[in-house]
């Protein structure tokens, strides 16, 4: 008895799927909704119990004279719903879908349209779970590119089976710091971050940053550019190498003459080029839009 998911069991088990034309799910099976804090992902009313398992999640086959017994396929959907809400998506992004802003952007809005067929597509499109390479999505600020990030974590997650981890940069500073003074030193938090397999940052580079605060991105970028895992990020703050500009106020993120390797020094930067494909994403000013 094996409790490996059995996937060569006969096509009527292919993975569970709601139903045809379900209003709520558009027969996806899964619904996102806004939870306290973040998104929620759920199983749709529209799927049906399981004809092979009965909704117990196990199966037995005979073959060749053996029975194995394992997860049955349905189990998919399931998985990739607690992956889904593993990720931590903030609840305000619940909606947020790559065909989402595809519909926001204006048809006329060229470079956004770009963003998606000559960047992101092509990087979807290419996207090999078991040697993923990272993406950055830079530009000004409220094109839409936290919109597009959790749209993609969304893909990657349940079409991929993807174990994606989402974090707000300031927001992840934040709790660090807090399990820092708690003495907690080398975090548990830390090691998951360096060590998820896929990494979504929102805002790279975002807030005043203490010295403190720069370390613990290299220490996180190293660890994961050493380990070749794959990392997602947008930033407001051009892909450039450091130029040693200064803010006079360094909250201001529009307009700053500062590049991304200002942000968060040379090193993490050259690494990200090394890791991830940048695209620009421009265009028409969504925030009335999409947000973000
Ligand atoms: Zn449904
Ligand atoms: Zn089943």
């Amino acid at each position: 008895m094996s409790d490996a998911p059995l996937t060569t069991l006969p096509p009527e088990a292919a993975p569970v799927k709601g139903a045809q034309g379900c209003p709520r799910c558009k027969g996806h099976g899964y619904l996102v909704l806004a939870g306290a804090g973040q998104a929620r992902a759920e199983l749709c009313a529209c799927v049906p119990t399981c004809p092979r398992c009965g909704g117990v999640g196990r199966v037995s086959v005979q073959r060749e004279g053996a029975l194995l017994s394992g997860r049955c396929r349905c189990r998919q959907l399931h998985d990739r719903i607690d992956h889904f809400n593993w990720a931590q998506v903030p609840a305000r992004h619940a909606e947020a879908t790559i065909a989402g802003f595809v519909h926001g952007a204006l048809q006329h809005d060229k470079e956004k349209l770009d963003a998606l067929q000559k960047g992101v597509g092509p990087w979807l499109d290419a996207f090999d779970p078991l040697k993923p390479r990272g993406l950055v999505l830079h530009g000004p600020v409220g094109r839409g590119k936290t919109h597009l990030l959790v749209g993609i974590t969304r893909d990657l997650v349940f079409k991929h089976g993807a174990i994606v981890r989402f974090v707000e940069f300031s927001r992840l500073l934040g709790q660090l710091k807090e399990a820092y003074s708690r003495g907690e030193g080398d975090t548990a938090l830390l090691t998951e971050l360096a060590e998820v397999p896929i990494l979504a940052i929102d805002e790279l580079g975002k807030g005043r940053l203490t010295d403190w605060e720069l370390a613990i991105i290299d220490e996180i970028i190293s660890r994961r550019y050493n380990a070749m895992r794959c990392t997602l990020a947008t930033t407001n703050y051009e892909p450039k190498p450091a130029t040693g500009v200064r803010e006079v106020n360094l909250a201001m993120v529009e307009g700053s003459r500062q590049t991304l390797g200002d942000r968060v020094g040379d090193r993490v930067f050259s690494r990200l080029r090394e890791m991830a494909s940048f695209v620009y994403v421009g265009g028409i000013d969504m925030r009335p839009v999409l947000g973000g």
